[in-house]
């Protein structure tokens, strides 16, 4: 097995069965994409919209595509036919894009909505204030073109284990309060997606079931 097999084999061993591995393959080159695809890896995790369309036709067919970078919406045309789901949504603007775009190609597109719980300026995300704006625009259904399957988070960069478990506590929070009175119109609403390289353990011991992956995987990424 070559490296990147073999850390997907790992990671993959010690992940409790439903949890989903996400490989984030930003930065890295198609013949790294393809080792982890032909070790059975099949949903890669770009943060770039030009990076991505142009792995895609490099890649086999069956390869799903997870947008999890901020997304600009003049971007989104472009992105869309491209992507099985979008993970990133960080705005109400942004999401009604989504869903004007989807329809205009007549597809129907999973989302996770952003949150941010982190006391970190640069990380983007709807905050706890925004819940109630964000549980009335979702009870409204009209988003006939997106499928609302769960949130996606991330916890403050820091060594403090108790800070990183507190965040992941949060996110869990508002995943099980959004999943309580949204569910019933959003069946789909199941997947709490939080954890990378450094705390994906953390994660999925506060109940993650898709985890993004990147250099654990691919090793450093150069800029
Ligand atoms: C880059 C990135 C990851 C993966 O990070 P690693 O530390 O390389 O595992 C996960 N999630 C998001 C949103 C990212 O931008």
């Amino acid at each position: 097995m070559n490296d990147i097999a073999q850390q997907i084999f790992n990671i993959k061993q010690e992940l409790p069965s439903g949890v989903v591995l996400v490989a984030v393959s930003k930065f890295h080159p198609i013949e790294a994409l393809m080792a982890a695809y032909n070790s059975g890896q099949r949903i890669f995790g770009e943060s770039r919209v030009q990076e991505l369309i142009a792995k895609v036709p490099h890649m086999p067919a069956d390869a799903e595509w997870h947008f999890i970078g901020h997304l600009q919406t003049n971007k989104v045309k472009s992105l869309l036919p491209c992507v099985s789901m979008i993970q990133s949504v960080d705005s109400l603007k942004l999401l009604k894009v989504i869903n004007d775009e989807a329809a205009k190609i007549d597809k129907i597109v999973d989302v996770l909505l952003e949150f941010h719980v982190t006391h970190e300026d640069s990380k983007t995300g709807f905050t706890e204030n925004e819940f109630v704006d964000i549980e009335t625009e979702l009870l409204s259904q009209k988003y006939n073109n997106v499928r609302f399957c769960g949130i996606m988070g991330m916890a403050t960069n820091t060594d403090d284990q108790d800070i990183i478990l507190s965040d992941f506590s949060k996110l869990h929070i508002i995943f099980d309060k959004l999943k309580q009175t949204i569910s019933s119109n959003n069946p789909e609403f199941k997947t709490l997606s939080m954890g990378m390289s450094e705390d994906y353990k953390m994660a999925v011991s506060q109940g993650s079931n898709m985890v993004r992956v990147g250099s654990s995987i691919f090793g450093i990424r150069e800029y």
